[in-house]
């Protein structure tokens, strides 16, 4: 099923069992995540013709419950990018925005949710390439509490900020597949038993719109700069759950401020050591050896990798570098461990925090691929939330007058899923 917004990157279909809490629906899985026997891009050149010879946890998981795989969605290459415009194998557009990007890097798993070509999606979100899409595109997703659900499978991009999550056309369905991968692998040590943090694995039943006697904290450092359109149908949304019982207060976030910088120091960083294994003799394209190996691999990653990767790896590697890493890596996981202060002490006095989920509405096809530092910027209200490790929702709340969707997100407290689908729930 090929799709004119170009939301599958290879649609191949695979049946999962044949009853469970998923049967008869259709799940498609971000092009990062394996499956055994079905090509896995990463929407890169690099791995045009990579077949994973086994599942990741998640897809196992899934198909144990019934689903069926639709296909392998579009998405910016290796997750780098927040409109799935650089991807090898063409931008997504928006479907519900045509001319538009369905943000990213999920662009592809929000697009074929919003247009109906699949019931479900999952994609991954290492600084908001859920929660971005899902607002792009008028749909729900949901980026996990990290460690909440195994990275096993994941072709790691930043891999101590990332977790894979659901994304639905409602609360109550991003809720549902969560329940079918959320839980401990003991093939990724970094996963833990929600029933070991005090919490449980009923996310569908937390769906039920009763929000009355919540309180919910609003980040004034979240709206500052924001699109007024953006700014105006939040607060509208803000208005109507106020109307139906909860109480709402300023809180502060003064690290935030911080963020952007400190999230792409850290993705880059870890991404230039990540993508180190494609050099076209462990994965990727072939460098053709001539008796130099440094060329052959120079070569491998001249012609697999396109520019915003490139571009990653070299400034990840210079981050890194002797000399310079107390400098800038070291100062951004300092900044890190103070937005994480900041977000537990907003959270000891709401249950969960509430923003616009980007400080803009969805870009024109073209307008932001040559100026990386505005595309960067466009992440300052997602990637708190991973340097975090914390739970979010991002839920449709309005349009902009242009008709262009906006999204709400829901913050909550570590292995909090209840709090932010309950809150979401009642918009979507
Ligand atoms: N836009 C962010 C980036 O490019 C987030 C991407 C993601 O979450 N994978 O790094």
């Amino acid at each position: 099923m090929s799709t004119e917004y170009n939301g599958y990157v290879t649609a191949e279909r695979v049946e999962g069992a044949e009853d469970g809490p998923l049967a008869g629906r259709t799940v498609a899985v971000k092009d990062n995540i394996s499956t055994e026997g079905v090509r896995t891009t990463c929407g890169s050149a690099m791995l045009a013709d990579y077949v994973p010879p086994y599942d990741a946890t998640v897809v196992e998981r899934l198909k144990a419950a019934g689903a069926t795989i639709p296909g392998k969605t579009n998405m910016d290459e290796f997750g780098m990018g927040t409109t799935t415009e650089t991807s090898a194998f063409g931008a997504v557009e928006n479907p519900v925005a045509p001319g538009h990007v369905p943000g990213g890097s999920s662009g592809g798993s929000a697009a074929v949710v919003a247009a109906g070509d699949a019931d479900l999606a999952l994609g991954s979100d290492t600084g908001g390439s859920i929660r971005c899409p899902a607002a792009f595109c008028g749909v729900v997703g949901i980026k996990p509490t990290y460690g909440l659900v195994s990275r096993y499978g994941l072709v790691a991009y930043a891999n101590s900020l990332e977790q894979i999550g659901p994304i639905a056309p409602t609360v109550e369905e991003a809720a549902e597949l969560l329940e079918v991968i959320a839980g401990p692998d003991e093939r990724d040590a970094t996963t833990r038993d929600a029933r070991e943090e005090g919490s449980d694995y009923e996310y569908a039943a937390a769906a039920d719109g009763d929000i009355a006697g919540m309180e919910v904290g609003i980040p004034t450092e979240l709206l500052d700069g924001a699109d007024e359109a953006v700014v105006e149908t939040f607060w509208d949304a803000i208005d109507d759950l106020e109307a139906r019982g909860v109480t709402t207060h300023e809180v502060e976030l003064p690290s935030v401020e911080h963020a952007v910088e400190a999230y792409y120091v850290i993705a880059m960083s870890e991404a230039s050591s990540n993508l180190a294994r494609f050099d076209g003799v462990r994965y990727g394209v072939s460098g053709g050896f001539d008796g130099n190996w440094n060329e052959t691999f120079a070569r491998a990653r001249e012609e697999g990798f396109g520019d915003e990767v490139k571009r990653r790896v070299l400034l990840g590697t210079y981050a890194l570098s002797a000399g310079y890493h107390d400098k800038y890596y070291q100062k951004a996981q300092d900044a890190r461990a103070w937005i994480q202060a900041d977000f537990d002490e907003a959270l000891a006095e709401a249950d969960v925090l509430a923003s616009p989920t980007m400080p803009v509405p969805p870009m024109e096809l073209g307008e932001s691929l040559d100026d990386p530092l505005t595309m960067y910027l466009a992440d300052a209200n997602t990637t708190p939330v991973n340097l975090a490790n914390l739970p979010a929702i991002s839920v449709p709340a309005g349009e902009t007058p242009e008709g262009l969707p906006v999204g709400l997100q829901f913050v909550g407290p570590a292995f909090g899923e209840h709090a932010v689908i309950r809150a979401g729930s009642a918009l979507a």
